[in-house]
């Protein structure tokens, strides 16, 4: 397959991916939009010029401020639609022979603002990356106990804030709180001391269901859309602090980035692989066939102000433990109800080894082990003015499919 819009061979954004996102253009109109290479593809041209009559919809559905009511079309019209966007960009195509439609619906890259893909109603962070838990549990509890009982049976999450979830590029307020220093019986208020990112990737869901009502396991894929990068920025100070008896609150709650191009669910399917056994069995609610995990290698930059950026991670979403699958069946099988836009953070993505750690509580050890950037300096945790990039990619037989980055500055404590 080749486009006949040409792009670089280690674009993220080649013909096998077609992701989805929406964009503010030059004119300060905003519509939903595709991408290859550096083209970014204006969907409601290309749905006004008659590019998608055969799918008999009655409005445009790409002229809108998020990417929602296209999704909650469902997959029985999503997926037909990318497969017939993407033929429209090949080579030979109606498409490459109108250059009016082409002047009118591409855009480089550098001339279109990325927004919010989705309006999310809801967002859940699960914590199910095993090295993950395992060093969190190391530093946080009991060096020689550190998975709790429950770890291996539950895909552990909780239910995160959806009004702060922001786009790649957006600043981020060191959060202010309350915080307990080790050495101390009392706590102390200010800005946090131990600012820090977590490495994620959350899925998007495509469907209100029911309440009272399961997605079984292997019909939860049927229900994702797509995926994003995701910075959930923690505070690890006030975490830590105030995690006990409830869970994360206002050490999570300020901000979280998101990458701008939804990644199919469908583009990512040459990438699957299976995912690490799991031991004890879990129960048949959570029992899935087939290979859910996906092989994105994920990596960490950190950036000083006016600096260079400096590589702090490499690691892998295929080490999840518990997969997507998995974290819908068991998110509804009390009977809890999806809603279209919903986020789904994996949690931290942790590998095996010290350089895939996917944070800075992990990378320094809490502090005990600075890392050491290229300008000389060291970082224990992230400094006003830092900048803290995310990429994400799959590659196979010389097929890249990939998210872009998510970028994000964090900024002084603001008073
Ligand atoms: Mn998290």
């Amino acid at each position: 397959m080749k486009s006949f819009i040409p792009y670089d061979s280690d674009s993220d954004f080649s013909i096998y991916n077609i992701p989805f996102g929406v964009a503010v253009f030059e004119d300060d109109t905003i519509g939903c939009v595709s991408r290859i290479g550096d083209t970014v593809i204006d969907l409601t041209v290309l749905f006004e010029n008659g590019y998608f009559n055969q799918f008999e919809l009655e409005e445009n559905i790409f002229n809108a401020f998020t990417l929602n009511e296209f999704i909650e079309l469902g997959k029985s019209v999503t997926v037909p639609m990318r497969e017939h966007l993407q033929s429209l960009l090949t080579e030979g195509s109606e498409l490459s022979k109108d250059e009016e439609t082409q002047k009118e619906a591409f855009h480089h890259i550098s001339k279109v603002s990325m927004q919010m893909p989705v309006h999310v109603p809801n967002y859940t962070d699960f914590y199910s990356s095993i090295e993950h838990a395992t060093n969190v549990g190391k530093m946080f509890r009991d060096p020689n106990n550190a998975l709790l009982p429950n770890w291996r049976h539950i895909p552990v999450g909780y239910h995160g804030r959806a009004s702060s979830i922001v786009i790649s590029g957006t600043p981020i307020y060191r959060p202010i709180g309350q915080s307990k220093p080790k050495d101390s019986v009392t706590p102390e208020f200010g800005p946090s001391k131990r600012m820090d990112f977590e490495l994620e990737v959350a899925f998007i869901t495509n469907s209100f269901t029911v309440m009272g009502e399961r997605v079984p396991v292997d019909q939860a894929e049927d229900h994702i859309f797509g995926l994003v990068l995701f910075n959930d920025w923690s505070a690890r100070d006030i975490q830590s602090w105030e995690y006990v008896p409830l869970g994360p609150f206002l050490g999570k709650n300020f901000g979280s980035s998101i990458s701008p191009w939804v990644v199919t669910l469908e583009a990512l399917d040459p990438f699957r692989t299976e995912g690490p056994e799991q031991d004890p069995p879990v129960f048949p609610y959570l029992n899935f066939n087939g290979k859910k995990n996906f092989d994105v290698n994920l990596q960490v930059y950190l950036q000083p102000e006016n600096g260079e950026e400096n590589l702090i991670c490499n690691s892998n979403f295929k080490y999840m433990y518990w997969n997507m699958a998995q974290q819908l069946a068991h998110h509804t099988v009390n009977g809890c109800n999806l809603e279209v836009g919903d986020m789904y953070a994996s949690g931290t993505i942790s590998g095996k080894s010290e350089d895939s750690f996917g944070s800075m509580l992990e990378l320094s050890w809490s502090g005990t082990k600075p890392l050491k950037l290229k300008d000389g300096s060291e970082r224990k945790f992230i400094e006003d003015n830092d900048t803290v990039i995310m990429r994400g990619w799959a590659e196979r037989e010389g097929k890249r499919v990939g998210f872009g980055e998510v970028t994000g500055k964090l900024l002084p404590a603001k008073f």
